[in-house]
């Protein structure tokens, strides 16, 4: 193993950047692959073009005739791009992408063939599929799953391949993927925020989410990747000892990035544009070896997409630079964590930002509303929230260094602070016209400057208000967006829904003018909702507490924290909003039980492995070392020789007691696993693996790691946590 280690940093430190030529402009190159409106004009009948381009706007139906069309148009142009086959290109609930390449090419007799594309292969295809969790929907009596074409996120080629955005449903219509619970979440959140906008503008008839993800990941050269089991099979380092320096310097934080690294990012953004994946920021992160790309940001299921390609995208590219991509979420003990910032807004058809404020106060009444109707939502739900986020990978990142906590709490900066604060002094009832001039001039009507020096930023807060849109900080760098953006937008949905109920009663019963409602409406939000506001430091001890105090939740475990995903109010929510029924909200509940089950498992395999078979007999070797040079001394100096091998024994005997403590933990451990795998119930599976195997994790590390500062590094197995981070 050791010559595997030096091996692998010998071949890293002789690696070169990859020449990149850039000829092209990236405004040139940009969706050169996608089967954009531009192609679609050129390559479809006016007729399959409007088609589409309704269906896009407002989710209508695309028949069977016109599909044909659409299709012919579309093997035609891939044809001309060097696409030899096709692809239904789905998100199902493993974490990845899934696709099954079928050529066009097709036999019609007579020793002849052509290039084939009909209606029927784009619009749907039935994948054998069967090992893609499912959760119990699909029983063997309806084991089909359906890919159905999505025509609001374009085709594109990937490679040789026209890849066809799908969604993923059982037989029975039940979804089976990421997507479908995100566009109906995004209808529904269309439906609830158009109505509230249309109290502003009556001309508002669509209102769309907007996501722009920050991607952060690890970049490893791939000799050392391959040097480190534990990286290979689980993501993340099992084992090892914090280097000597780490990240105390902050020097790697939007310093210079690395020239192989640079090579890496220009590559990979090429690609990018071609897929027509506006990427626009790439810089290093905090931790060494540690980076950050994201893009201009985009409609939300768009957006979901493109992140997901580009995960892809990322490792294929990554290969060409001999590197590795972690998106592990925590990579490095001790080390900063990656995460995934989802920034979210919602955006009219007539081209508004609905948070951001405006120039006039009926603007900024409009942007008050959306602000906080999503707190009101994320109070409400804070505890779903926090589901949606949850993985084992997520769970060493939550609380732990630098990074959000397992709390929930929206961060607004101090300013919007004190316009709360003024806005829930209003009067009960209606408002005197003194009143409303006062609100309008002093208050409502300063927001825009307010916001134009809102320099707080508050990095510790899971959910923050930027100045525009809201930033879900929380969510881990392996994560689907999907998921995170599904609970959010039905949240925010369901709320304003009620509050549109509660403004047409209040207009209807109370005889009272709009704006009077609204602020009265808005104003019992911000008694109602204040426990989820936190404005102070969320890294801290002290909010841990005062969280506490209010009653918010703190759901530090992927077991735990998942129990909120299967609650009465959750699936009475998800039915109401019509985006999942209560046999898809459990088949999903179960499926991350599982997976967590399955990712401790495997850790707890590839861990007693490790220690068992690597670190203990490179223990006992170096042991012999000692205990031959003790010998030796004993010959040379006889009686004294006590003296002169103090040292020695003691490293001896310390060693001994390492192995013993490993060794029976290992034992341990595999026990509790043994009885982990016996439990049925996949909440009390989770637990059993969540409170009695990974435990086990820390001590087998923790007497690993001191190992590692006693052997002779020449001999130790596993590639240093220095040189893992600071060779390039
Ligand atoms: P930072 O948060 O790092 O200071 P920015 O404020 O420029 O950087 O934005 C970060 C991300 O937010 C970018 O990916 C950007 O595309 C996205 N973003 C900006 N405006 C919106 C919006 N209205 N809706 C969704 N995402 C947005
Ligand atoms: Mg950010």
């Amino acid at each position: 193993m050791a010559t595997l280690r030096f091996q692998a940093l010998k071949e890293t430190l002789n690696r070169k950047p990859v020449k990149i030529d850039e000829t092209d402009r990236r405004s040139d190159l940009f969706g050169k692959n996608v089967f954009n409106e531009a192609v679609m004009r050129q390559f479809l009948t006016k007729e399959a073009f409007n088609s589409v381009m309704e269906a896009n706007i407002s989710g209508l139906k695309i028949s069977r005739v016109v599909a044909d069309h659409i299709s012919t148009g579309m093997k035609e142009w891939a044809i001309t791009k060097g696409a030899t086959h096709y692809t239904h290109w789905f998100q199902p609930l493993t974490g990845s992408t899934a696709e099954k390449h079928d050529a066009f090419f097709e036999t019609i007799g007579d020793g002849l063939a052509i290039e084939k594309f009909g209606g029927n292969q784009l619009v749907q295809q039935e994948p054998d599929a069967s090992s893609f969790p499912h959760g119990g929907i699909r029983n063997t009596f309806e084991a089909r799953g359906y890919t159905a074409w999505d025509p609001t996120s374009p085709a594109f080629i990937y490679g040789t391949t026209l890849c066809i955005p799908t969604v993923y449903v059982s037989y029975t219509g039940e979804a089976l993927d990421y997507k479908t619970p995100l566009l109906r979440a995004l209808q529904s959140i269309d439906g609830a925020a158009t109505a509230v906008a249309k109290y502003f503008d009556k001309n508002v008839n669509r209102v769309e989410t907007t996501l722009g993800w920050e991607q952060e990941y690890f970049l490893i050269d791939s000799a050392l990747f391959a040097s480190r089991p534990d990286l290979q099979l689980s993501g993340r380092t099992l084992l090892g000892h914090s280097p000597a320096k780490g990240q105390q310097l902050d020097d790697h934080y939007f310093g210079s990035i690395p020239s192989r690294v640079l090579a890496y990012m220009r590559d990979l953004e090429i690609e990018c544009m071609l897929l027509g994946i506006p990427v626009k920021t790439r810089h290093n992160e905090v931790a060494p070896n540690q980076f950050e790309l994201a893009p201009i940001f985009e409609e939300a299921n768009l957006a979901v997409d493109h992140n997901s390609l580009l995960m892809d995208v990322m490792d294929k590219v990554a290969e060409r630079h001999n590197f590795k991509v972690l998106f592990h979420e925590k990579p490095f003990q001790g080390i900063n964590g990656s995460g995934k910032h989802n920034n979210w807004s919602l955006s009219t058809n007539t081209g508004v930002n609905l948070l951001s404020p405006g120039s006039t106060p009926m603007k900024n009444l409009q942007f008050l509303t959306f602000f906080i109707n999503t707190i009101k939502a994320v109070h409400d739900y804070e505890e779903l929230l926090r589901a949606t986020i949850a993985s084992a990978a997520n769970d060493h990142r939550l609380g732990a260094n630098e990074a959000p906590p397992a709390i929930i709490s929206a961060f607004i900066g101090s300013q919007l602070t004190a316009v709360l604060d003024e806005l829930e002094k209003v009067t009960d009832g209606k408002l005197s016209p003194q009143e409303k001039t006062e609100l309008k001039l002093n208050v409502v009507g300063k927001i825009p400057e307010i916001l134009l020096d809102n320099t707080d930023r508050n990095r510790t807060s899971p959910f923050a208000f930027t100045g525009n849109k809201f930033e879900f900080r929380a969510v881990g760098s392996q994560a689907n967006c999907a998921n995170p953006m599904t609970v959010l937008n039905t949240i925010v949905a369901k709320q304003l829904t009620e509050f549109k109920k509660s403004v047409d009663s209040l207009v209807k019963d109370k005889k009272m003018k709009k704006d009077d409602a609204i602020f009265n409406v808005l104003r019992e939000y911000i008694q109602d909702s204040k426990k989820i506001r936190f404005e102070g430091d969320g890294y801290g001890e002290a909010w841990q507490k005062e969280a506490a105090k209010r009653g918010l939740s703190n759901n530090k475990t992927t077991p735990q924290a998942l129990r909120a995903q299967i609650s009465k109010k959750t699936i009475a929510l998800f039915e109401e909003m019509k985006v999942m029924n209560k046999r898809e909200v459990e088949a999903r509940h179960e499926i991350e039980l599982e997976e967590y089950s399955m990712r401790i498992q495997i850790e707890g395999r590839i861990l007693g492995d490790i220690a068992r078979n690597h670190i203990i007999p490179t223990a006992i070797k170096y042991q012999n070392i000692l205990i031959k040079n003790v010998r030796g001394l004993k010959d040379i100096f006889a009686e004294d020789f006590k003296t002169h091998s103090a040292e020695q024994l003691e490293i001896i005997k310390e060693i001994s007691d390492h192995i013993k403590n490993i060794n029976s933990d290992v034992t341990n451990m595999i026990d509790a696993r043994k009885k982990a795998n016996k439990i049925e119930n996949a909440q009390d599976r989770a637990d059993a693996y969540c409170d009695n195997v990974k435990p086990f994790f820390e001590t087998i590390r923790y007497h690993c790691d001191k190992l590692e500062l006693l052997v002779d590094d020449e001999i130790w197995p596993l590639t240093k946590y220095r040189e893992l981070l600071f060779t390039r």
